[in-house]
This record gives structure tokens, C-alpha cells and sequence, in this order.
């Protein structure tokens, strides 16, 4: 019978990437619903001393492989060892993150497997009642969620946004199980030769990394319109985001944006600056800790997610802010 909860672990250069201990969050939660257990799935050259990481992230059992092979991800062998795992371990559940790996890894597993998978997940519960895997993701354009079900077979799978789920924090009185699966590649697993890897140097933090995100729209009217977002969020200690219509625009750089199409992040405190605040906008950082918005329309939609709205000209309160909280 299938059961336990299976996360597929990201790594690069032996780091464990934090879509998985995200990932592992959401898994302890929904195991603790179906009163099972949370598996890891941890792939490298010389990985096992991570293992113990994951434990105290919420993992009750890692089970790891290291060869050579696998030091880079790599589409064959990478599916070959997650395919043996899921086989011989039949999981109820199997989540990975919809990132450039999860994207390419997952979909081939479900087609191995003969199963489903729900791709770029924003939710997933426990329906209370069948115990099925309720999986959310945006739908028709992102003017709709869709909740899907795979009730036929098993595992569930699902690919979900990294920065939507809330990792667990580390707890080193944590125990668990960590177990070496052994695979038998063969050369021809390699499919592909890595001839060199390039590292893009960025001084610039991601967005997601932010603890406070002071993002603008459209309605801060222009380019320009972002140098007193600058000037607050240098007060403040924070990053600059957008919204999609800034970054159409060609105000603001694409890797800079919120939402369905953009990043999804998770800040203590978003400011939204002169953003309407859109169904698809809403999608990437509805989950902020705290959300202020300053809007000009009394009944633009960003005041129903919002902590704190300020009905105004976002160029005259920006400033303003900016030089209170200077001398505060
Ligand atoms: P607008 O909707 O034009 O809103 C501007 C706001 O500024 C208005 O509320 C206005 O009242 C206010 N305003 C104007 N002047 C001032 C002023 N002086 N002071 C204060 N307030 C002022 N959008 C995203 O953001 N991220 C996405 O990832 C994304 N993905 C999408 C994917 C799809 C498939 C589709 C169809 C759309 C997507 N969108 C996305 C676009 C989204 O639907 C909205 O068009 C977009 O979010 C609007 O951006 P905005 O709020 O900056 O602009």
C-alpha cells in the first residue's frame, strides 16, 4: 500500500537548495495529516553529510545516493535513481520544486511511473475526508485557481513554486533514519557530456531573499518614479520589486518581478507602491507577513490583502516616508 511522503532535495555543489527544506515544511504538514512519515530524497557525489540537515528540518528518513554521476544534475541518471527509489518505496506523495530541475525531472517521472503530476503548485492540503491530495495551481491565464485531484493513481505528484511553502525551523533534538540506496549505473546513463559550467556573478539579492521588499507599479508613473522607492528602501534596509506592468513597461528589470509570471516571495514587510493589485500580482506575495500599500483608488483590490493602506499620491508619501523615517 502506498504511503509516506516523498520531497525531492535540490542541491548544487553539495548546498542544499532551500526549495527543498521549503518543500520539507509542506511535507511534514501533510504526513502529520495522514498520520505518515516524511522521506527524503537526497542525490550527489558526497552528499550523506547533509543528510542530517534534513532531519532536523522535519525529515523522518533520508534516503540518499552518491556516485560520481550525479555530482551535476543530470536528466537520466537523476530520473533512473529517483524512479528506483519511488518504485521499490511506492510513496502516497512525491513533491519536488518547480525550478529548472523539478521542471525537467518531475513530468519524466510521472510519465515513468504512469502517474499524474500537478505542475507549479501554490497550495497543497489533505482533503479531510478522501485523504486525496488537493493540489492548487493557477489556472486559465491565472484568472482562476484550479484544485486538482489525482484520485486513480499514486503517487500524487506535484511540482510546487519555490517561496510559497514556510520551511520548518531547524530542531537539533530531531531524530531519524538515513539510509544509502545503491544504484548500478552504466555508462550510457550519461547521455550528456558537461564541457564547462558558467557561474553568472550577481551583486544584486534576490528578491526572494528580501526581508523587506518596497515594490513599485505603474502607478508610480515612470522609471524615474523608482528613485524614491530607492531612497526608502536604502532607510529601510531593502530590496526593490515590481509589478509586471513596471517591467513591460521597460522600467525595471524581469528578474525584479512579483507574481504568477514573476517571483514569489515571502517578505516580513511588502510595501506596494501605486499597484492595483492584480489576481496574477497577488499570487506571488499575498503570503508577506505584513503588507502596506499606498494607492491613489480607495477601492483598488491591493487594500483587500493589505495590512495597512494609505489612499494617496504614492510621489508625495514616498518621499515623505522616506525623510520620517530618517530622523526616526
Ligand atoms: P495597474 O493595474 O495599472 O495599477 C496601477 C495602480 O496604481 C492603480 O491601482 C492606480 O490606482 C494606482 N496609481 C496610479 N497612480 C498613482 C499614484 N500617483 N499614486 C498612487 N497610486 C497610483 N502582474 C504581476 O504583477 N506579476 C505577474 O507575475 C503577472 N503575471 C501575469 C500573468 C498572466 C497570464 C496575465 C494575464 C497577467 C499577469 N500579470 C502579472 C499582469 C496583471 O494582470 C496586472 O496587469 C499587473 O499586475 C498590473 O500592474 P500594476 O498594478 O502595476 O498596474
Amino acid at each position: 500500500m502506498s504511503k509516506d511522503v516523498f520531497v525531492f532535495i535540490e542541491q548544487r555543489d553539495n548546498v542544499l537548495q532551500k526549495v527543498g527544506i521549503e518543500l520539507l515544511g509542506k511535507a511534514r504538514e501533510l504526513a502529520d495529516d495522514l498520520g505518515q512519515n516524511v522521506v527524503a530524497m537526497l542525490l550527489g557525489e558526497n552528499i550523506k553529510g547533509q543528510a542530517e540537515v534534513l532531519i532536523k528540518h522535519g525529515a523522518d528518513k533520508v534516503i540518499y545516493v552518491e556516485d560520481p554521476i550525479l555530482k551535476e544534475y543530470v536528466t537520466e541518471p537523476y530520473a533512473k535513481a529517483i524512479n528506483e527509489i519511488i518504485k521499490e518505496n511506492d510513496p502516497e506523495i512525491v513533491i519536488y520544486g518547480a525550478t529548472s530541475i523539478g521542471r525537467d525531472l518531475a513530468p519524466r517521472l510521472a510519465a515513468r511511473i504512469h502517474t499524474g503530476l500537478t505542475a507549479d503548485c501554490t497550495k497543497l492540503e489533505i482533503d479531510p475526508e478522501s485523504k486525496n491530495l488537493m493540489m492548487t495551481r493557477p489556472a486559465f491565464g491565472g484568472n482562476l485557481m484550479a484544485t486538482i485531484l489525482c484520485e486513480d493513481h499514486r503517487p500524487q505528484m506535484a511540482t510546487v513554486r519555490p517561496g510559497v511553502m514556510q520551511a520548518i525551523d531547524t530542531d537539533n533534538s530531531r531524530t531519524g533514519e538515513i539510509v544509502e540506496k545503491k544504484i548500478d549505473f552504466v555508462p550510457e546513463d550519461m547521455n550528456v557530456t558537461i564541457k564547462d559550467i558558467l557561474k553568472i556573478e550577481s551583486k544584486k539579492k534576490d528578491i526572494t531573499e528580501a526581508k523587506i521588499l518596497v515594490s513599485g507599479g505603474r502607478g508610480i508613473g515612470g522609471p524615474e518614479g523608482f528613485q524614491p522607492l530607492e531612497d526608502l528602501a536604502k532607510v529601510l534596509g531593502a530590496e526593490i520589486s515590481s509589478s509586471r506592468a513596471a517591467v513591460d513597461a521597460g522600467w525595471i528589470t524581469k528578474d525584479h518581478q512579483v507574481g504568477q509570471t514573476g517571483k514569489t516571495v515571502r517578505p516580513e514587510v511588502y510595501f506596494a507602491m501605486g499597484i492595483s493589485g492584480a489576481i496574477q500580482h497577488l499570487a506571488g506575495m499575498e503570503e508577506s507577513d505584513l503588507i502596506i500599500a499606498v494607492n491613489k483608488t480607495e477601492d483598488a483590490p491591493i487594500f483587500e490583502v493589505a495590512d495597512l493602506g494609505v489612499v494617496g499620491d504614492v510621489n508625495a508619501i514616498v518621499p515623505k516616508l522616506a525623510e520620517a523615517l530618517k530622523k526616526a
